[in-house]
């Protein structure tokens, strides 16, 4: 075996030829590209491709497949193409196309002048359907689908041939052609594969080529009144694109046999189709079928809603790129099924945002909190810095003064053993600012509602710090009432409650385990003045409350909307520690 790096097509150089087939280092897919590169098949080109069909918007499962494929690209020095899989005029839409794209650019990679159609191939396709019927290998078929069905047979029995199965050449390249040009009425005719119908794989059993459908096309219009099934331009558009790993999931791995019916059949150009596991998420479905459904039900707002597990939800929801690549990198490929605790989605989330998002300041249930010792009209800038975990991102001001809220579950009239914020007769730091401690108590006379406290400050610890060495245990965020902004927050949590929602043992609806308090809306919180000028999508860190985004959509200077991204306590970092220690 030579050694593949003369030829200088790929980053991975110091592989030697000693090496053994495969490496405990590298996953299986990996294992198999190296293996060709040392074979030198397809001239040393690594060339994949993402072929998502627009039928719908992406979601964290196609993140994965999307990573993958530009990765593995751009870790061997190859290309990856975007393919949109149109071959269904149906449920396809220019929307989806447009998002999809939107939603790969957004994720870091780019596509550079390789954005291809399975609808660009319509024509070479349906030359090559041409080139089956003359070799004896496709013909027409009168049979509707539910015979056509019958006929296939099940698992444990063979199929049957269809009685038009041995129509002469000459025959069924007249009708496949009158097919084209209109002739026939929908769902009459197809075009069939002639292959086995007594073979134990389903697929081969005379798989459905062409159907005849008069929808208009989001790319070609009407210009075609048959189109090809999915299993028929799937394989022959990697082909002609020269892809040379068509990388899939395993729901193809039984299709392979008919994918290489097909090539070897034409002769052409031959990717090797390998097939990893798809990705399951906890607490959430990850399927566009279902996904429509609860966008056309109304159980969310949309397909960006923040809480859907779509590219476009993550994003809205306050997700970065960064994060969700890091998350597909560390979840790897194999090829057995399982689900992926979203614990650690977040976990990949939190540990990207800790470092990047700013530290503001904001109240989500305000208290009124009256300072009697501080004087009426003053208001102090105090300095606060932006992330301890980042010098570089400097400081800001934020104004003090005798009116401010304080978060309302800080205070305990009657406070439990460890309760240590705000009480009677109790101080307590205020961040970047001042210790102050409570004198007074106000209360609606009616409701027994506390509506406002009275504290003094002690102005010998600006900053919030005592010079005299006195300590306190509670250290609250806090806004300034007259400068504070208004604004809305909404709280997303997991949008079923259930692990698995489609349990195959289940028999319920997923939509029965949907979670009815997955979006809580609070609608008076105040926050410090520093945020007036936040661009949609801006992250923060709400000390003490979690990671915040603006909202995109909704958000506007006179209606500021923010979105919990996720809490501070991580779940994940809990449960790799309860791992080691066992
Ligand atoms: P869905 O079942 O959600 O409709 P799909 O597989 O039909 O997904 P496609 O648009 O056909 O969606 O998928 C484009 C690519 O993304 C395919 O290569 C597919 O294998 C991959 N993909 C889809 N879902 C997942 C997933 N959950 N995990 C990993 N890859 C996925
Ligand atoms: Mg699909």
């Amino acid at each position: 075996m030579e050694d593949m790096s003369s030829k200088g097509k790929n980053k991975k150089e110091t592989k030697s030829e000693t090496e053994p087939d495969s490496s405990p280092t590298l996953d299986f897919i990996r294992t198999i590209i190296e293996n060709d590169l040392k074979a030198k098949k397809n001239d040393c080109r690594v060339h994949t491709r993402f072929p998502p069909e627009p039928n719908g918007y992406l979601h964290i499962g196609h993140a994965k497949s999307i990573c993958f494929n530009f990765g593995l690209a751009a870790e061997y020095g190859g290309l990856c193409n975007l393919r949109f899989d149109d071959t269904n005029p149906i449920k396809e839409e220019a929307e989806y196309v447009e998002s999809i794209k939107e939603d790969v650019r957004w994720l870091g990679f780019d596509w550079e002048d390789r954005l291809f159609y399975a609808s660009d191939y319509f024509m070479q396709l349906y030359e090559y359907a041409v080139q089956l019927i003359k070799k004896g290998r496709a013909y027409v078929c009168d049979l509707r689908s539910e015979e056509i069905r019958e006929y296939r047979g099940t698992l444990t029995e063979p199929g049957k041939d269809s009685p038009y199965r041995n129509r002469s050449i000459e025959e069924n390249l007249g009708l496949f052609e009158h097919m084209r040009a209109g002739e026939f009425e929908d769902g009459s005719r197809v075009l069939r594969a002639k292959i086995d119908m007594a073979s134990p794989n389903l697929n081969m059993r005379d798989p459905v080529m062409y159907r005849i459908l008069r929808a208009t096309h989001h790319r070609t219009g009407d210009k075609w009144c048959i189109y090809p099934t999915y299993d028929w331009a799937h394989g022959q558009s990697d082909s002609i694109e020269g892809v040379t790993h068509s990388i899939c999931t395993l729901e193809f791995e039984d299709h392979r046999p008919l994918y290489d019916w097909f090539l070897d059949q034409l002769n052409v150009f031959h990717p090797k189709q390998i097939e990893f596991a798809r990705l399951n998420l906890s607490y959430t479905v990850i399927s566009k079928r279902k996904l429509l459904e609860l966008v056309e039900e109304g159980h969310v707002t949309g397909w960006d809603d923040p809480r859907m597990p779509t590219i476009s939800g993550l994003r809205r929801r306050g997700y970065t790129p960064e994060s969700i690549r890091n998350f597909c990198e560390r979840i790897g490929v194999a090829k057995k099924e399982s689900t992926i605790d979203v614990a650690l989605l977040e976990h990949c989330l939190r540990e990207d945002l800790n470092k990047r998002a700013p530290r503001v300041m904001a109240v989500l249930r305000p208290l009124r909190v009256v300072i009697d010792n501080y004087p009426e009209e003053r208001v102090e800038e105090l300095g606060a810095e932006n992330n301890p975990e980042d010098s570089s991102m400097g400081f800001r001001k934020i104004p003090f003064s005798r009116e401010l809220y304080i978060e309302r579950d800080d205070f305990r009239e009657d406070p439990p053993k460890k309760f240590f914020r705000l009480s009677p007769g109790r101080e307590v730091r205020l961040k970047h600012a001042y210790y102050i401690k409570c004198v007074d108590v106000i209360k609606d006379e009616n409701t027994g509602e506390i509506v406002e406290l009275h504290c003094t400050y002690d102005s010998e610890t600006r900053g919030g710090w005592s010079k005299d060495g006195r300590m306190v245990r509670g250290t609250l965020h806090w806004v300034s009432a007259a400068q504070s902004l208004k604004a809305e927050v909404r709280f997303y949590d997991r949008l079923f409650v259930k692990e698995n929602p489609v349990e195959e043992t289940e028999s319920a609806d997923f939509k029965t385990y949907l979670n009815p308090n997955s979006l809580e809306t609070l609608t008076s919180c105040r926050i410090e003045p520093s945020l007036a000028n936040t661009t949609p999508g801006s992250r923060f860190q709400f000390l003490r409350k979690g990671y915040f985004c603006v909202d995109s959509v909704d958000s506007s200077r006179s209606r500021l909307v923010f979105n919990r991204t996720v809490p501070l306590r991580d779940t994940w970092a809990k449960i790799e520690k309860a791992q080691k220690k066992s």
